[in-house]
């Protein structure tokens, strides 16, 4: 143990390839299907959508792959990222644990999410793409795309989901900065927007809405390419990065993680932080517990089904075999737009299947509350979604204060809250609530699911 509270590493010390996990599980997940023909689907179907190096790359058995040196050149500019020790905050809950937290917020759009955006600017600029659409939840994929595609030379246009639309302007403002264009969604744009302002003129839209119009608007025109922030196996593994770095530092000061706790939205920065450690617990040589963090309101692992459905509302993606809510179930607008989505990545669900990680739901207020002991001691303030992840960690160093056990806790702060400071106010004014878990409007969602 050192007495580090900041684990650097030199960018000489940076990993140069991502991990593939897939060839290390005891069994393949079940693949994604033709919605048509229910058969699985192959490259080609995916080509209007994506570049065919993404494509590979989705497909892919290697277990590790080369991150192109454009692509290393841009991640440089803000990694290898930081892991510190939260020396005040263990100090703080007077526990005898260590609290360790790799942080994202580092990087120009403030998140984990241009881990993925750039590369996947890189292969659509490579293939001859001109424009890139996109959704956009907290507003944390559509600033990372948007800086991305200006680095590469890409149009970007993102359509945002309303609620987050309404209480997050500034995401907006910094989108446009880097030169995307910004709808709100459902939009008047595309008919996927159009069926839904039809039956709810209000709708503060959802994730899975969102996506149905950016793809819609993507496969109608050859020159455009549509972009996906998580879920899938190539976003996945572009997040990678950030537990390649993480396991170079805990080998610096000779720690081992015994439990590691991160959010889950779609999972992409989870399975970036964790894959890497899990290749190691599963050749035999470390043991940690493994736990996905998921809000109470959109508790997809905790109280969804593991079936094919959809990964959009309006049903034009491929089926993928994954936990899942429905996919026009709408959650509650709850703070952490992040993690509002219906399904979970399709690879994590089977490897929750698989026995290999846990998965916990927690209430928003906890989230906060635990956001300004974090804030107050750590100084970083969180974005929203990231907040579950600190109350897991937080819930755990109480539980070794009780036991006495010295635990080595890590977890993710994968972006930071300064464009989510609305809900820090609404917060401190006493008026955020739970929401309850929306069991009936859940199981009508699941009566809908596709029959396969
Ligand atoms: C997008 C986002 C999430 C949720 O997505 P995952 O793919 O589950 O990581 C969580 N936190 C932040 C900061 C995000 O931007």
């Amino acid at each position: 143990m050192s007495d580090a509270t900041k684990i650097l590493l030199d960018e000489s010390e940076m990993p140069t390839q991502w991990y593939n996990i897939i060839p290390d599980l005891p069994e393949p997940p079940p693949p994604p299907l033709h919605p048509g023909t229910k058969q699985p689907v192959g490259p080609d179907d995916l080509a209007p959508l994506f570049p065919m190096a993404l494509i590979m790359q989705e497909v892919s058995t290697d277990s590790y792959i080369d991150i192109p040196a454009e692509v290393l050149d841009v991640y440089r500019l803000w990694r290898p990222s930081p892991l510190y020790r939260a020396r005040r905050l263990e100090k703080a809950l007077d526990t005898p644990a260590r609290i360790y937290y790799k942080y994202e917020g580092v990087s120009p759009a403030g998140s984990h999410k241009p881990n993925t955006a750039i590369p996947q600017a890189y292969y659509n600029a490579q293939e001859g793409v001109r424009k890139l659409t996109t959704e956009t939840g907290a507003g944390q994929w559509g600033s990372a795309l948007a800086f991305a595609s200006a680095l590469f030379g890409l149009e970007c246009e993102v359509w945002q989901v309303a609620a987050s639309f309404e209480q997050k302007p500034y995401r907006k403002s910094m989108m446009e900065t880097w030169g995307a264009t910004v709808h709100s969604s459902p939009s008047p744009l595309t008919a996927a927007g159009r069926a839904i302002l039809e039956q709810d003129p209000d709708s503060p839209g959802s994730l899975g809405i969102a996506i149905s119009e950016a793809v819609e608007a993507a496969v109608q025109d050859p020159t455009i390419r549509y972009a996906l922030g998580s879920v899938l196996n190539h976003v996945l593994l572009h997040q990678t990065i950030i537990g390649e770095e993480t396991i170079r530092q805990f080998a610096k000061i000779d720690e081992t993680p015994d439990v590691i706790v991160a959010c889950t939205g779609g999972g992409s920065n989870f399975s970036g932080l964790t894959f890497s450690f899990l290749r190691e617990k599963m050749a035999g040589k470390i043991n940690p517990t493994i736990r996905a963090v998921e809000p109470a309101a959109c508790p997809s692992f905790t109280k969804g089904v593991y079936a094919y459905d959809f990964g959009d509302t309006a049903g034009m993606t491929p089926l993928m075999k994954m936990h899942t809510l429905g996919h026009d179930f709408v959650p509650d607008p709850i703070h952490a737009g992040g993690l509002r989505y219906h399904g979970m990545s399709p690879l994590l669900s089977h490897i929750y299947e698989l026995g290999l990680i846990e998965a916990i739901a927690i209430g928003q207020t906890e989230c906060f509350e635990s956001a300004l002991t974090f804030a107050r001691n750590e100084g970083i303030i969180p974005a929203p979604e990231p907040t579950h992840a600190i109350a897991a960690a937080i819930r755990e160093a109480e539980a070794c204060k009780e036991s006495g056990e010295e635990k080595v806790i890590l977890t993710a702060v994968c972006g930071h809250g300064h464009f989510d400071l609305a809900s820090y106010d609404k917060f401190l004014a006493g008026e955020i609530t739970d929401y309850e878990y929306p069991e009936e409007k859940v199981a009508a969602a699941l009566e809908r699911l596709p029959q396969i």
